[in-house]
Parts: C-alpha cells; structure tokens; sequence
C-alpha cells in the first residue's frame, strides 16, 4: 500500500522520511537494544534526546533565553485551564478574542476559573483590531492564530499592548515565522504540525511563571514544570522524540521560512481551484482564509458523499469538515507533501468536471 494522501485534521500526516527514522530505529535506538519507549526519561540517552529537541525548536522560531520551553501532555485543551490558573489570579480580568470554536472553548475554560471577557466576536473572519474591546485590567490578551475547524487565521498578530499576549497555535505553529519575543506564551499541541498526539510545546516568558507555592495545583503549574525540565511527572517520551525529528528534519528543509513558503503554495493551489469553480465554495472571507485548514463545502450538497467516496478510491483521506459545521476541509500541515496536494487538485478539479 503507497502512503495515502492524508488530510486529516489531527492527528495528521507526518513526513515519511521521519516515520521511516521512527520505524529504523525502534527496537534498537542507535545501538542500544533498546527502543526509546523502553528507556527511562531520566537516562542520558533520553535527556540527550529531549535536550536537542528543545534546542532545535529554540533555533527554528528563535526562542530568546528570557522563555521556557515546556514539553507537557494533557493536549491543547489542558492549556485553557492552565493559563487562567498561572496568568491571573482568582477573579481577575483576562480578555479572549472570539474568533471560533476552539477560542470559545478557551473563553468557556477560563470563565469557569477567572473573570473571563471576550474582546470581539467573528467566525468567517478577523474582527479588526479597531473594533475590538479591550477591558482596563485584564492579566492577558488570547487569540487562536488559526481556527482549525473553521479554517480562519491571524495574518498578522495583534499587540498585547501592556499586558502579554497569548496564542493558541496548535494548528499552524511552525508553519511559519512567529516573533516570539511579541508574545508573553505560545502553546501548540503536537498532533497537527510537529509529531504524534500527547504532547504540547508551551513557550512562556519567564517572568510569567508563578511561585507554585501561590498557584491553586502543584501540577498546573508552569514553574513547577519548568524546574523540574517537563519531567515533574513521566513525560511522553516516545512523542518527544519523534518531535525532535521533525523539528531536525524542519531545519534541513530550510526552517519555518521553507514551511511557510510550500504551505502557501499548496493553499493557494486549493484556493485557486475554489474560487474558479461553481461547485466548490469556501465561506471564509479571503483575507483571513487560512494557508493550513482549507474548508469548503459543495453547492450542490446531494453530492457529499460522493465526493468522499470517489476521494477515498483515489487514496485520498479525512476530507471529511468536523462534525461541528460539516462540510469539508483539507489540512496541509508540514507533514503533507506537494504530491498529495496536487493529486487533491486533480481529483477535485475532475470530480467537478464529471459532474457537468
Ligand atoms: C486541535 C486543537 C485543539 C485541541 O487539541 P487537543 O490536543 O485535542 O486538546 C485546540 N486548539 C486548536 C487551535 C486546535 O487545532
């Protein structure tokens, strides 16, 4: 069986050269008999892997030394009630820019914990900056860079102003340059852009981190885990390691830079196709369609499963839009190569022609 061409969502596609690496070494790494599943976090081998997996990811977004980078698990979703818990206190102001479902459940998790409020509402675009409502004595500014179901994305990032901004880049981290230094935390869950789930990257300034001593959680808190390197508890070793591959194999395609040059190019390859055609129509505005989650749906919805049908016989996968607004998306993470894009295109383009 060749690789499908795999559009999922998440978990996603990873680069094959990476998945063969994975598969050579997995009963013995690098002559130890031994797999990395199977070696205690703790040993040198391992902290030798985690160590360069944190240095490599420094080196691709240029992480300054004024940041922590922490490998946690829980998912992104552990990170909504994480950062209310670390960045403000109890009944403080934080402020969340509403720009789909994944923000909205952000805001939800904080309003459970803190006085949360939401600074602009929009699904099928970003709200301008002039619109929005920014609140006095809020500890935080949060955004979703790119809403993964919707398939809406940030092409430039607000300021925090005074207080430090917070992203939520699960979905397009690494896809192309962020300037760290602009933000007070970046956190992304690993399963879309950089390796397998059960693994989240959170890079927070140092100075943001509280004394565990004050924080409600031991566990919860970002210091504890920065001290102790993400090895509070066991951490997801095996995830690490194939994290740090990709990060390995990101910096020899040429960095983020290379990432966001073919993300672009295989966007607007799909983009191209949608907007020439009568059948396929995208509802997002196009100044924030986003270069990684393509969503679509189809003018004449009769045809739905036709459509994932057909895909699936020319081994073209998870085309599928989330069970939240249906439809259909295609995800183009770093792990999704050219070829499965333009065998997207062709099959899209004569899938609308054999309809006519
Ligand atoms: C996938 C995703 C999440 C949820 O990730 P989990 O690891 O399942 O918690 C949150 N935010 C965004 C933007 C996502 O794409």
């Amino acid at each position: 069986m060749p690789r499908a061409h795999n559009f999922s969502a998440g978990p996603a596609a990873l680069p094959t050269a990476v998945m063969a690496e994975v598969q050579r070494d997995l009963l013995d790494f690098r002559g130890t008999g031994m797999s990395v599943m199977e070696i205690s976090h703790r040993s040198s081998t391992f902290m030798d892997i985690a160590s360069r997996a944190e240095r490599s990811l420094r080196e691709l977004l240029g992480v300054g030394d004024d940041y922590h980078v922490l490998f946690l698990q829980g998912g992104a979703r552990l990170q909504f009630t994480m950062i209310p818990l670390n960045l403000a206190a109890p009944g403080e102001v934080v402020e969340y820019v509403n720009t789909g479902y994944w923000s909205q459940k952000a805001l939800q998790e904080a309003g459970r914990l803190r006085d949360a409020k939401t600074v602009a509402t929009a699904y099928d675009h970003i709200p301008p900056e002039s619109t929005w409502k920014r609140h006095p004595n809020a500890k935080y500014l949060y955004i979703t860079t790119n809403e993964t179901i919707s398939g809406v994305q940030f092409q430039s990032f607000p300021e925090g102003g005074d207080i430090p901004l917070v992203a939520d880049a699960s979905s397009d981290i690494l896809t192309r340059p962020m300037n760290v230094a602009s933000f007070g935390l970046i956190y992304a869950c690993a399963q879309k852009n950089f390796g397998p789930a059960g693994l989240t990257v959170v890079i927070i300034r140092k100075d943001l981190c509280r004394d565990p001593l004050q924080s409600e959680s031991a566990y919860l808190n970002y210091s504890m885990h920065a001290e102790s390197t993400s090895m509070y508890n066991t951490p997801n070793t095996f995830a690490w390691y194939i994290a740090g591959l990709i990060f390995d194999w990101i910096l020899a395609q040429g960095g983020v830079e290379a990432m966001q040059r073919q993300c672009e190019e295989k966007s607007r390859k799909l983009y191209d196709l949608i907007d020439a055609s009568d059948l396929y129509l995208s509802v997002i505005a196009p100044s924030c369609r986003s270069s990684v989650s393509i969503t679509f749906t189809l003018a004449d919805s009769t045809l739905n499963q036709r459509l994932l049908d057909e895909a699936k016989r020319a081994n073209i996968h998870n085309l599928k839009g989330h069970r939240a607004i249906g439809g259909f998306r295609a995800s183009l993470y770093n792990g999704v190569p050219m070829k499965s894009v333009d065998a997207l295109v062709d099959f899209l383009a004569d899938f609308e022609q054999r309809r006519c």
